[in-house]
């Protein structure tokens, strides 16, 4: 393996005067691409190939300019690339780990929570995160178009003990600011709703997402929103992602992220520290650290539990309490995430 060339950041790859759906359109798709653009070698990875059948690889540049040139290990990097490991198939992971389609109502809504539900707006993430539990997802038919919005409506408006909306996919964000607010104006017409969330990688892979409009239809909704990005790494923050949250912030916007503990990835104390500290510069608190969802083709980023319990613990001792996420764990039928220590 070629000595890394670290510190050289893969900035120049980057061109981010342009808008953010153009910025979309220009994601990498192509390993051999990626790779070039780090000036990294195919002969430092096993076969990428296979994996691209069954779940493609797909990063925008503006997450690639995070990236170290010529570091085949870089965190980011690990977290898209396509990888002959996705091929071996794992005893104990399935293709729908956390049983999503035995809690979808209506196509697109997922109630598998007291008091809120979860809808799939769309099917399109502008990252391919390999790890991602919905990698094997039937979005073909639990996608809401304009009119499934409409059966998924009926269904809220109909249960008045859910409060909260949770905007999920895929990923709400590659939605048009149009189309959001659609529905965000469709569901502040039910009154028993309080909350709306978002659960987005967007601002931390494409941060010009975060448009001025965006933020001014979510400041002016009658909503208390709440925002949980999904950051991974300390470098996923950077001055510029800062800028895009601060913006989110100052509008009133709560800011929360959730991580997935990966190995190889942020497995390490210092890791979650730096990524906890960096959150908190960007005016985001940790919420969730999960642990791996058993999905096909993931198990080599398994962390166990004891190693995570005991990585808690550690930055437990170095952090306030307020930057410790809660450790946890989907598990299929169950009321809500479970804390990691009571697995
Ligand atoms: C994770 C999840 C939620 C939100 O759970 P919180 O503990 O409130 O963050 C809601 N619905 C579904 C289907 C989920 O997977
Ligand atoms: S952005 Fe979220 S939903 Fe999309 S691939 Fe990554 S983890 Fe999965």
């Amino acid at each position: 393996m070629p000595k890394p060339m670290l510190n050289k950041p893969a900035k120049s790859v980057a061109n981010l005067a342009i808008s953010w759906q153009q910025q979309l359109t220009q994601a990498i798709t192509d390993p051999e691409a990626l790779l070039l653009a780090l000036k990294l070698k195919a002969e430092d990875f096993s076969d990428y190939s296979a994996a691209r059948q069954t779940f493609g690889l797909k990063v925008p540049l503006a997450y690639i300019s995070k990236m170290q040139a010529g570091n085949p290990r870089d965190p980011l990097l690990l977290q898209v690339l396509t990888q002959a490991q996705e091929m071996v198939t794992s005893a104990g992971y399935a293709k729908d780990p956390v049983a999503d389609l035995d809690a979808s109502k209506t196509p697109g809504l997922l109630h598998k929570y007291h008091g809120r539900v979860l809808l799939i707006t769309t099917a399109a993430c502008a990252v391919h995160c390999r790890y991602c539990f919905r990698r094997h997802f039937p979005y073909q038919t639990q996608q809401a178009g304009r009119d499934q919005w409409l059966q998924s409506i009926n269904y809220i408006r109909q249960d008045n003990s859910i409060k909260e909306v949770i905007l999920s996919g895929g990923d709400p964000l590659m939605l048009s600011d149009e189309k959001l607010d659609v529905l965000i104006t469709q569901l502040e017409a039910i009154p028993h709703i309080s909350r709306l969330r978002i659960h987005s990688r967007l601002p931390v892979v494409l941060p010009d997402r975060i448009t001025d409009r965006l933020v001014q239809r979510l400041a002016s909704s009658r909503f208390n929103v709440c925002m949980v990005i999904h950051a991974n790494h300390a470098s996923e923050i950077t001055e510029t992602e800062i800028k895009a949250l601060k913006k989110l912030q100052l509008a009133g916007i709560q800011l929360l992220n959730q991580a997935v503990l990966l190995n190889g990835i942020n497995q390490q104390v210092n890791e979650q520290i730096d990524l906890s500290e960096n959150l908190y510069n960007a005016g985001v608190l940790p919420y969730y650290l999960h642990l791996l969802d058993p999905v096909q083709g993931a198990a080599h980023f398994d962390v166990k539990l004891d190693r995570a319990l005991s990585l808690i613990k550690q930055m437990r001792s170095k952090l306030p309490g307020f930057l410790v996420p809660k450790l946890v764990r989907e598990i299929a039928g169950e009321a809500g995430k479970i804390p990691a220590n009571e697995l």
